[in-house]
């Protein structure tokens, strides 16, 4: 029995086609829609499938119908993955382009088919026209793919699927495929059957390896950040914390933690609404962000308390920090919100040995005592309870 016979190669990649479908379509109704293109790429693959299962029923329509509707639906589904593609990286679909080529290429094997021209001839302008899909999606991969497995997997698929489109087209081209029909044996024609149907399944495995990785880095982001400032969350927090640890250790520098609350809170939600208390403390986030350099981190741990951790920083620049935050919540903001004061509990970390809990008991400390002595304030922790604490007003 000959493996690559072509019905049995047609035979296996829909069934496979179709499961993968399945697949695809339950994709699209679970992931986050911030992972876009999972319903094109359906689409697309359905349509392929649909394309086979024509080639199957051949014998039952007239003549050139069934060959001109699985080149149609073939077409429709290669550049259906394509938008799938761009969607995926967040850029505009290219929806001319997709509609000039499936017309393009209707029109003209709807001609060859009409004129029965060759099997290469038809082979020839398929190639070409499908071509343009692939290489625009090897392109946008190596240009906006991440750097990861997934990616390269991907990319390396898309551009192997390029090159075999390519030279069948260039083979048809020179007339080598001449005198070639679809549904009987021979060498070329099953190989690139093969290479076709079963590099359709392979490229979806590919979207599906970049998309699954995406999920991942979208799941991870949200089990770190806050959703509501988008600043770390305790959990995100803590994972930073054991990296610059580390890194102290290593670097033998100090660094310095605050510990920020805002003043009288509750009022602002009680005068002005749970709404405006959200808001407020979004634009709290965003100023504190602002004040920090880009190896600082910031967290909310919960309610109107802020976390600030100053890598390679004493308590002179952790103070000049705590003043910047201060200065910047007195200016007025543009979107209606009343100014703020905020207290500021700051601790040095001296010892590599010292637990995050330890750090955070000695921040909280002082911010307790900023706000005993009047609120608005910014207050020292001792390094340890021999060392008298510093004081500031804002
Ligand atoms: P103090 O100056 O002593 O810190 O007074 P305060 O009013 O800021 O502190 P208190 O702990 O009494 O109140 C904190 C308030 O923060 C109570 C709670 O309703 C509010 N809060 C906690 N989380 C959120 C949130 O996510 N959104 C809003 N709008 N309010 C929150
Ligand atoms: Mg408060
Ligand atoms: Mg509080």
């Amino acid at each position: 029995m000959n493996l690559l016979d072509a019905r049995t190669v047609i035979l296996m990649s829909t069934l496979m086609g179709g499961a993968m479908c399945v697949v695809l379509f339950s994709v699209w109704r679970s992931f986050p829609s911030e992972i876009g293109g999972v319903k094109q790429w359906a689409l697309g693959l359905f349509c392929l499938v649909c394309a086979a299962c024509c080639y199957g029923v051949r014998d039952a329509l007239p003549d050139p119908l069934a060959p001109l509707a699985a080149s149609a639906l073939l077409l429709w589904g290669i550049g259906m993955s394509m938008i799938g593609t761009e969607k995926f990286y967040g850029l505009a679909p290219s929806w001319r382009l997709f509609h000039a080529l499936w017309c393009v290429g209707m029109a003209g094997m709807g001609w060859l088919l009409l004129a029965r021209a060759s099997f290469g001839a038809l082979i020839a302008v398929f190639s070409l026209l499908v071509l343009v899909f692939y290489v625009r999606q090897t392109m946008l991969i190596a240009r906006h793919g991440e750097r990861h497995l997934s990616s390269y997997f991907f990319g390396a698929l898309m551009l192997t699927q390029s090159v075999v489109v390519l030279t069948r087209g260039a083979m048809a081209t020179s007339g080598a495929l001449d005198g070639v029909n679809l549904l009987k044996h021979s060498g070329y024609q099953s190989l690139f059957l093969a290479a076709g149907n079963f590099m359709s399944l392979l490229l979806t495995v590919g979207f599906m390896a970049v998309a699954t990785r995406r999920l991942q880095t979208i799941l991870e982001q949200r089990s770190t950040l806050d959703p509501l400032t988008s600043v770390l969350n305790r959990r995100g927090f803590a994972d930073i914390y054991v990296k610059e640890r580390a890194q102290m250790r290593r670097a033998g520098r100090v660094m310095t933690l605050l510990s920020i609350d805002l003043d009288f809170f509750k009022k602002i939600n009680d005068v002005h609404g749970h709404a405006s208390g959200d808001r407020m403390l979004m634009h709290v986030a965003d100023i504190i962000g602002k004040a920090l350099r880009e190896s600082d981190h910031v967290a909310r741990f919960g309610g109107e308390e802020f976390i600030v951790l100053l890598p390679q920083s004493g308590s002179d620049i952790a103070h000049a920090v705590a003043e910047r935050i201060q200065f910047s919540l007195r200016a007025p903001c543009a979107d209606g919100l009343t100014p703020c004061t905020v207290s500021i509990g700051l601790a040095s970390q001296l010892d590599c040995d010292e637990e995050l809990d330890g750090l955070l008991m000695r921040a909280d400390a002082a911010l307790y005592r900023a706000k005993e002595n009047g609120r608005n304030r910014i207050e020292f922790a001792p390094a340890d309870a021999a060392q008298p604490s510093r004081s500031a007003a804002a």
